[in-house]
Parts: structure tokens; sequence; C-alpha cells
């Protein structure tokens, strides 16, 4: 089982690995990785390995059978190949930033409105919450997004660390997201942000609120009978 590098360090931008496999000459699995794979409504992280002095692009990164796979763009990898990868910095951070993002806004929705959250996805322009609720009306998810803001501004500490199920189950809700994790998953990763909020999650995620700038709301949606959405944004004017 490879080593997922990004779940101890979000901030890795480089690393060493040796390739464990290839296959149909293109999909890459490495004994470890800092590549996070589109999973948990965060993208994929795109970025490159070198071998020697030659550049493989990494186009996609999944996670099948469990184990990471790099897609890169051309052929010549093989097992046993020393690589160095890089992530592309800036689509990452982008990501982490949203992703803590909306942590803190599903937060405020649910503590607000009882709302269980139904989905999320991140991408480079915009972060989309999907959630249960009859009454919907664009003053109060305005008000609910300057309250986030408000989170965000108090810089407040993120950190993830592993529980047993058991103790991570008695948690107030760790899982805000209306699917719960399968049975067999006996460790839990717990993603807290200050006081303020821990769920459970698989993502990459900033070290505080801070880094997060501020938030600015789309739009938003009527998805059928209670199905409602949100659209919001990262302002980047202060970076
Ligand atoms: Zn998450």
């Amino acid at each position: 089982m490879e080593e997922a590098l990004y779940l101890q360090d979000s901030y890795m931008k480089e690393f060493e690995a040796v390739v464990e496999s290839v296959k149909d000459d293109k999909y890459v699995v490495l004994d470890k990785t800092a590549f996070y794979p589109n999973s948990g409504g965060q993208p994929n992280d795109t970025g490159k390995l070198i071998k020697d002095n030659e550049e493989f692009n990494v186009v996609f990164v999944g996670k099948f059978s469990g184990k990471i796979s790099h897609e890169v763009d051309k052929l010549g990898l093989k097992q046993g190949d020393k690589v160095k990868g890089v992530i592309n910095w800036d689509r990452r951070y982008k990501l982490m930033r949203s992703h803590t993002s909306a942590h803190i806004v599903s937060t405020v929705i649910h503590n607000e409105t009882k709302a269980l959250i139904t989905g999320n996805q991140i991408n480079e322009e915009k972060v989309r919450i999907d959630f249960n609720l009859e009454e919907f009306d664009r003053d109060a998810f305005q008000r609910y997004i300057e309250k986030a803001n408000e989170v965000i501004q108090k810089d407040l500490e993120v950190r993830s660390y592993i529980l047993d199920r058991e103790e991570a189950m008695k948690i107030e809700d760790i899982f805000k997201l209306a699917k719960a994790f399968p049975e067999d998953i006996k460790k839990i990763r717990i993603v807290e942000i200050g006081d303020f909020d821990k769920q459970a999650d698989g993502g990459t995620h900033v070290k505080s609120t801070k880094e997060i700038g501020k938030l600015e709301l789309i739009k938003l949606e009527n998805k059928g009978k209670n199905n409602r959405r949100v659209y919001f944004r990262l302002l980047d004017q202060n970076l």
C-alpha cells in the first residue's frame, strides 16, 4: 500500500518516489505520493513526474482499487524508476483554501438551519454545496457567508488527526454529510477547525483559516423539492 503524503503534510510541493507499477504505459503507481486523487468533492492535483531530466505531465490522479494512479501524458516510465514529483501548487493551494472554506460554510448552514449537507464540489473558480432545506432566501445566505467570513478572520488553526471509529462516533455532528462512512472503515481522519468545527474528511486543508481570505456568494439554485444549492468563491484581491 503506497503512502499518501498529502494526508500528513498538505504543504508538500515536491517529493521523491519509486515507480511501483505502470499500466497501459500511462497509469503510474508510486510507493508514496503527495498528489491528491480526485475524491470527496476535491479535484485531483496536476503537476509532473521527473525521471533524470525527462518530464512526464500528470494530467489526472485517481484512486482505483485502493491505489493512487497518476495518469501521465507520455510513455517511458517503468517499474523501479526513481522519480521526483512536483505538484502544481497554484492549483492545489486554491483547492485547499476552497476545501477548508467549504467546511466552514457547510457548518454555518448546518448550525443556522439544521440542514443536512448532501454534497459538495470544489473547483478552481468556485465551491458548490448541496443541502436539504425547505426555506430558502438570498438574504439569509448572504448572512451565512458573512458569518463564514467572520470565522475565517479569527485565524483559527486547522489540524487533522486519526481516531478509532468508536471515538470518532462520539463527536457530535461529525458527519454533516448525509452519507456516513462505510462500516468497514475502522480509522477515521478528523479535520478540526479551531473550536468551530470537526468533520470526518480525507482532503487537504490550509493550516489556518486566514489563508482562505474572503468569500463571496455567487448564486443559489433550487434543484427540486428540498434540494438546494449554493455557489460561492474565494476573493483573491488580498493575495
Ligand atoms: Zn471536506
